[in-house]
């Protein structure tokens, strides 16, 4: 099959499109798709973009592709932040992919590792929940974890917006996950960012690039990232959603964008305020009285 646009030899069919993509515009269309998702209040001078890079292939592909349309923008940077929670064998994996991927294209960086901030390590958390029989999904405790860890030092950093690489994929099943459990507030964050002087205003660059295009647009660009799954991660309900919203993508192209751009829009309805606090144990922002973390870590008899 011949390029829907260059005519040359086509390597994809973008279903949701009805276009066949050779290598050089697929990866055309990659990035301006990304370069419209930001625009130009945020692609230009004196930006600061602080960069959520785990390691894996979508922060990858967001970090390449940043990296890429800042360096040529006067008095504009990239810096990107890794989190090491301290998981055996599989972040400091990461952490050499992130060290090597940060010096090849001359990326600032910072690692934060959690031993650091809260003086114990993800694997110690899971632990110690074990022994004490309270239940803990180390996912749920990661998540906010990190969430504050990189903002605390974007906002350190000064950055004027902090990067994070969802993919098309992840917002759908967010959205749909949300939708279900009916968590409006959920679906509010997540639509926009709470307005707070302690807060970095949170950006999406992959929102509108389906995961199969990242992973293609990482393997035609010939980016290393790390393949093997966190050993924490397990089958789902956003698994089962993420089956869902497949089926009817293949059934229906474009159901995944039409989830994302359909929220954007009823988003825009939904007046509520969100409430930020600022946590009485550690000082960051928090909607409650004390933020999740130092929630956990009292349940948990930890010190923070
Ligand atoms: Fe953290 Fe869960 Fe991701 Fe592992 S799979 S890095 S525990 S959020
Ligand atoms: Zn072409
Ligand atoms: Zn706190």
């Amino acid at each position: 099959m011949k390029c829907s646009k260059c005519g040359s030899k086509a390597i994809y069919h973008q279903k949701y499109s009805g276009l066949y993509l050779c290598k050089e515009c697929f990866i055309k269309d990659v990035e301006r798709k990304v370069r419209k998702s930001l625009g130009k209040k945020i692609i230009k001078n004196n930006m600061k973009i602080g960069v959520g890079l785990s390691g894996g292939k979508d922060s990858v592909v967001m970090t390449y592709i940043l990296n890429k349309f800042f360096e040529t923008i006067p008095n504009s940077e990239i810096v990107v932040f890794f989190v090491d929670e301290g998981i055996k064998g599989f972040r400091e994996v990461a952490r050499k992919f992130v060290i090597e991927f940060c010096e090849r294209y001359d990326i600032k960086y910072k690692i934060i590792p959690l031993k650091e901030e809260l003086g114990i390590t993800l694997d110690d958390i899971v632990k110690i929940a074990r022994e004490k029989n309270i239940t803990l999904n180390p996912c749920s405790f990661c998540g906010v974890m990190r969430r504050k860890l990189l903002n605390k030092y974007a906002l350190k950093e000064g950055c004027n917006y902090l990067a994070i690489g969802h993919n098309l994929d992840d917002i759908s099943q967010a959205i749909m996950m949300n939708y279900i459990d009916g968590s409006i507030e959920k679906l509010v964050r997540l639509g926009k960012d709470a307005e707070h002087p302690l807060l970095v205003k949170r950006i999406r660059p992959l929102k509108y690039i389906p995961e199969e295009e990242v992973q293609l647009y990482a393997d035609l660009v010939g980016l290393k990232y790390q393949k093997e799954p966190c050993p924490y991660s397990s089958i789902s309900y956003r698994a089962e959603i993420s089956e869902i919203i497949d089926k009817l993508e293949d059934s229906h192209p474009g159901t995944r964008h039409s989830i994302v751009s359909g929220f954007e829009k009823l988003i825009k309805h939904l007046d509520i305020k969100m409430e930020v606090k600022t946590c009485k144990i550690c000082g960051e922002p928090s909607s409650g009285d004390i933020c999740k973390v130092c929630l956990w870590m009292e349940k948990l008899g930890l010190r923070v």
